[in-house]
């Protein structure tokens, strides 16, 4: 038997080369290996005939390899083709830069192909397909094969067959008490992990989601109940009042604040000048103007000689702040100062010292903020934005940075207010309902392959009117290498498709950081005309020019996340537009994307539950995007977070502590922030 503590070595295969590659990923004991879960689930079909290829997308066919593969070159990149036949017809197979296609099919023998089936120039084609023998492929039909998310050099079978082995051979400790289990009907611990890591079918991963997503809420509430009871209730807050250098800023603004806005302007005002500690949490659609609320509490901060702070989730927007902070602020003397872990260790060390010595009045930062290293002089307020994107413990440890500060926390995130609730607890909240008022409501469409021309042709029209568009690519997931891929391969069909008058770059997570924030510049300076990019783009960023974006493969979104995606347009005075691609046209994904594509109201949107979503389609799906949780998600699960909250009230003192601590036997606190 393997204990959850044992280095990863323990499992039969795992040697110190894999041990490396899988520390790579943060797992290093057979406890963390298996609470690295699969994002989805290859599933293997009977292969269809030839003849019956209609429907674009992905297929299995079988066939016999016609002649040897042939391969040519076209721009700077191979194409190998191959022609396979079966009894109803032919078919030519296409890869590209797989130049060592040629040596894994052999003529004249029978493979089953699963690639993109498409129609390219008139004739059909599978794009890309893996190539497996028949009889492995047998092996597979009706399996549920789990996808993980890899690193360089770990191969997908090589985390199949560890976290196997490290389900079925590993004595797990459930920390959940046998009572509670039967009163909410929850599988063990033990039989969980099999349940995602090794299904059997459909249903045991349905079970297995539930048990991991009550834990996951259940821990939350409890680490959330033991801070409140913590907080020093009568502890003061600091003084800090409205100043006239904010009125002076709203007068000079070349807009006028909405009604909601200047509601939760007052109400941060009155909480900050109250002499209790402010906690709230603004809570405001997409592009609603949140941004301009933090700056003003800020500098009310700084006018009372204290330090203010404003965390953001991402490198680019955190910079994208930052230089909407200094072209505001730089007129009145106020210092402010940017704090990413990508700048040269010199500069680094001078900003911590501005910090700590208060020549910096506003640090806008990422994570890097939350160092050890850094230390204010007088921290007075926290602004989060974003805040879904951090955990409880970062939070935290912001706060812990000064004494007592204030604390504002804005999300775009829609929850329904009872559930915001639980999940914010004593957090006082305000809504930012209203838009600004110069604004035209987005347009919006679900278009499908058959539309792509046109589409295209659309795009063309805004671009050459002077407008600029976002296209958010397919997703790959696998890992960054494969996303990077994907997303290069798009855009060289994208530069083949418009003029070289159109300027088109790419962004995805695998670009250095000074790489991004380059592209970025130019983007917002209008010298990009379209940029093609992963989900990198989808909080925040505010460049109003930009006037379409379109979201391929929109159906492996949730619907919250593609809220947020469509709120990078609609940003400026003119009329937007969104338009959602799907690949697949099924009656449940139309559906999905009717109730987003009829509607730009956010919390209506979250608040359409889909529960007719099977386990397939489970995990890439996540609604608010919620990262301090793994599986679960704050706007999908809410009938389960309900539950775990009523037995987070419920359990004692005592009972918890040993929860805790059994749990920390299965996995440590580092990589997992909710715990
Ligand atoms: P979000 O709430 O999504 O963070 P931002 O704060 O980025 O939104 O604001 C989106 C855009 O709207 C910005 O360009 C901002 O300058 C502008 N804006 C904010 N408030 C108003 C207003 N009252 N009237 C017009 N434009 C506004
Ligand atoms: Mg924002």
């Amino acid at each position: 038997m393997l204990s959850t503590q044992e280095n990863v070595k323990a499992i039969k295969g795992i040697g110190d080369k894999t041990a490396l590659l899988f520390s790579k990923l943060g797992i290093n004991t057979v406890g963390e290996l298996l609470c690295h879960y699969p994002f989805r689930y290859e599933s293997f079909s009977y292969p269809l005939s030839i003849s019956a290829l209609k429907e674009k997308g992905e297929v299995t066919v079988q066939g016999y390899v016609n002649r040897a593969p042939s391969t040519f070159r076209i721009g700077g990149r191979t194409v190998t083709t191959v022609n396979i036949k079966d009894d109803s017809g032919s078919v030519t197979l296409k890869w590209f830069n797989s130049p060592y296609i040629k040596n894994y099919v052999k003529p004249g023998t029978l493979y089953v192909f699963r690639g993109i089936y498409t129609v390219s120039k008139g004739q059909n084609v599978i794009v890309q397909p893996k190539i497996y023998n028949v009889n492995e492929y047998r092996e597979l039909i009706n399996v549920l094969l789990p996808v993980y998310s890899l690193t360089e050099g770990l191969s997908q079978n090589t985390v199949r067959k560890a976290c196997k082995i490290a389900v079925n051979d590993t004595k797990i400790n459930d920390y959940l008490p046998s009572k509670v289990k039967e009163e909410y009907g929850l599988i063990t611990l033990k039989e969980a992990y099999k349940g995602i890591h090794n299904p059997s079918d459909e249903e045991s991963v349905t079970g297995a989601l539930r048990r991991l997503i009550f834990d996951e809420f259940l821990f939350f509430f409890l680490r959330l109940k033991a801070l409140n009871n913590n907080e020093s209730e009568a502890a003061p807050g600091i003084l800090i009042n409205s100043s006239e250098t904010a009125e002076d800023i709203i007068n000079r603004l070349p807009f006028r604040l909405t009604e909601d806005q200047l509601t939760a302007y007052g109400e941060i005002s009155d909480d900050m000048s109250s002499g209790k500690i402010m906690q709230r949490l603004i809570q405001g659609d997409v592009g609603s103007g949140k941004t301009i609320l933090a700056l003003l509490s800020l500098v009310n901060t700084v006018k009372a000689g204290c330090q203010g702070c404003l965390l953001a989730p991402t490198e680019v927007l955190a910079k994208q702040h930052f230089q909407y902070f200094e072209k505001m602020l730089k007129p009145y003397g106020i210092n402010c100062v940017l704090l990413v872990s990508n700048i040269k260790a010199s500069e680094k060390r001078a900003v911590y010292d501005s910090i700590k010595n208060g020549e910096a009045d506003i640090i806008i930062g990422t994570h890097a903020a939350i160092s050890e290293k850094v230390s204010f002089k007088k921290l007075a307020l926290c602004v989060i934005d974003e805040q879904h994107r951090f955990g409880v413990r970062q939070r935290e440890a912001i706060m812990l940075k000064g004494e007592n500060p204030h604390v504002l926390l804005m999300s775009a995130t829609p929850i329904p207010r009872t559930y915001a609730l639980m999940l914010y607890g004593n957090m006082d909240v305000s809504v930012i309902k209203t838009k600004p008022g110069d604004r035209l409501p987005i347009k919006n469409c679900v278009a499908d392959e058959n539309m792509r021309e046109k589409v295209y042709r659309f795009i063309y029209k805004e671009i050459k009117s002077g407008h600029q568009a976002y296209i958010i690519c397919p997703l790959v997931e696998e890992n960054e290498k494969l996303n990077a891929a994907a997303v290069t391969n798009y855009t060289d069909i994208l530069r083949e498709y418009f003029e070289e008058t159109v300027s088109i770059e790419i962004m995805h997570g695998r670009l250095k950081s000074d790489v991004k924030n380059d592209i970025m510049d130019r983007f917002s300076s209008g010298k990009i005309d379209i940029l093609v990019s992963t989900t990198v783009i989808e909080v925040g960023v505010n460049v109003p020019n930009a006037t379409v974006i379109l979201i391929e493969n929109a159906e492996k979104f949730g619907l919250a996340q593609l809220h947020q995606m469509r709120g990078r347009v609609g940003r400026g005075g003119d009329q937007s537009y969104c338009i959602f691609m799907t690949g697949k046209n099924s009656e449940k994904i139309k559906q999905r994307m009717d109730v987003v594509a009829g509607s730009n109201d956010g919390f209506y949107i979250a608040g359409q539950d889909m529960t007719t979503r099977g386990p397939g389609d489970f995990f890439g799906v996540r609604q608010s995007g919620d990262r301090q949780f793994v599986l679960a998600d704050a706007v999908r699960d809410t009938g389960i977070m309900s539950l775990a909250k009523e037995c987070a009230d419920r359990l004692d003192c005592d009972t918890t502590t040993k929860m805790f601590e059994i749990k920390k036997s299965i996995v440590t606190d580092s990589g997992y922030m909710v715990y």
